[in-house]
């Protein structure tokens, strides 16, 4: 990145891809939760890199989920962890021993924070340890992977989840209720972007065989799910295309990507994600009888949106807490699954296809395939 300002500003996005490394020692998170301990969901991280860390600190904040383990492939991060966090020995694992995980009764989910492509055999391998997965966006590198994803869990009775931190964020969940109140009267058209401009080029987000693509996957599932959530629609067929003014940096993948999203009610959404531009993270919905604007939308807050009434009065929270509270209360206390299974996943993963096979088409119409 350039400043501090554009690396505070692609942290914010939620998409950085430089690694955190604030972590110094610190003192463990102290309990501050009023909820015993046997009703609590104790969640382990695997792949302590940049995200990890804010889902961490995070989760410092929760009420019914409590971070008590780790997954790591870098021997140096343990004991800073343990420290900072309060990890015990015992609930240390790194990605050869993994297995034994289903070992421990101390450990109820596993969160993978992990590059894309590593999420389906991570994904698969904490299904067959037994417990519960949280899985990072985008899913997988394809509907295929999401789809075997989603059968292991299964088969081995755990839940799975997708870490669509926005929605359990107040502002997003008011858009979508006044959405389904009819509060916009009919949706006619959505409008969305999301990205930022990559600094690092030899991090793994540019390599194709780790990040799986480039923006489309990391960015551009912001705005296909945007798209979804304001259109309350599942889309049938998409066009895109793709600008690359950068060739050496995006040989590998995708740099910024314009992509049409159409409805089964006639309407098209007009999305794009970049990785090759700053300030990107706006979402438009224009309905019959009223209109919102969500800028900045995507990012880890504070979220902001006005309608054609005023603006959005929501409570600025943590993600991160309220994501991982949220499935805590899901898999404990038996409430609905939030909409973030892995079923969400696969839908975003359906249009990620459709979009990579219409740029291979030269933009062609694609029709998604269920
Ligand atoms: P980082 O590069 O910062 O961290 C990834 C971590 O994965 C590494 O630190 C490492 O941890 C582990 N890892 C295992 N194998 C590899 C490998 N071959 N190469 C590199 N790292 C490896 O990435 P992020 O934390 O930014 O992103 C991780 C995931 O989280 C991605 O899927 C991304 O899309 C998602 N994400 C989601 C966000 C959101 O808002 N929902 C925001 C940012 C990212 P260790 O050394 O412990 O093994």
């Amino acid at each position: 990145m350039n400043s501090r300002r554009d690396f505070l500003q692609k942290l914010s996005l939620g998409i950085g891809a430089a690694t955190l490394t604030d972590l110094t020692p610190g003192i463990a998170a102290p309990v501050t939760s009023n909820v015993p301990a046997d009703k609590q969901l104790r969640v382990a991280l695997m792949g302590l890199g940049g995200y990890a860390d804010i889902v961490a600190r995070g989760m410092k904040e929760c009420k019914t989920a409590r971070l008590v383990g780790i997954v790591t492939g870098t021997p140096s991060k343990i004991p800073v962890w343990k420290q900072k966090y309060g990890i015990e020995d015992k609930n240390v694992y790194n990605y050869e021993n993994l297995h034994e995980i289903k070992n421990n009764p101390d450990i109820d989910l596993v969160y993978v924070i992990t590059p894309n492509s590593l999420h389906h055999k991570h994904v698969l391998q904490v299904a067959a340890a037994g417990k519960h997965v949280v899985c990072e966006k985008p899913v997988a590198d394809n509907a295929k992977q999401a789809r075997e994803m989603i059968a292991a869990c299964e088969k081995a009775n755990v839940k799975f989840y997708i870490g669509y931190r926005l929605h359990f964020e107040p502002h997003t969940k008011e858009l979508v209720r006044m959405r389904e109140a009819g509060e916009f009267g009919k949706i006619m058209h959505v409008n969305n972007y999301a990205g930022f401009k990559i600094g690092d080029p030899t991090q793994w987000r540019l390599k194709k065989s780790l990040a799986g693509g480039g923006a489309m996957m990391d960015v551009g599932v912001y705005s296909t799910n945007g798209a979804r959530y304001c259109t309350g629609e599942e889309p049938i067929w998409v066009t895109a295309q793709e600008s690359k003014t950068d060739p050496v940096k995006f040989k590998d993948v995708d740099e910024t990507v314009t992509f049409q999203l159409g409805f089964p009610s006639g309407i098209i959404a007009n999305c794009g994600c970049t990785y090759n531009f700053n300030h990107v993270e706006m979402l438009r919905l224009m309905g019959e009888k009223g209109w919102a604007e969500m800028n900045p939308a995507f990012g880890y807050g504070p979220i902001r949106g006005t309608t054609h009434k005023a603006a959005i009065d929501q409570p600025d929270v943590n993600h991160q807490a309220y994501q991982m509270d949220g499935i805590a209360d899901a898999i404990l206390n038996g409430k609905p699954d939030p909409n973030v299974t892995g079923e969400e996943g696969l839908k975003d993963m359906l249009v990620i296809d459709a979009v990579y096979e219409s740029l291979r088409k030269n933009g062609a119409k694609v029709f998604i395939k269920k």
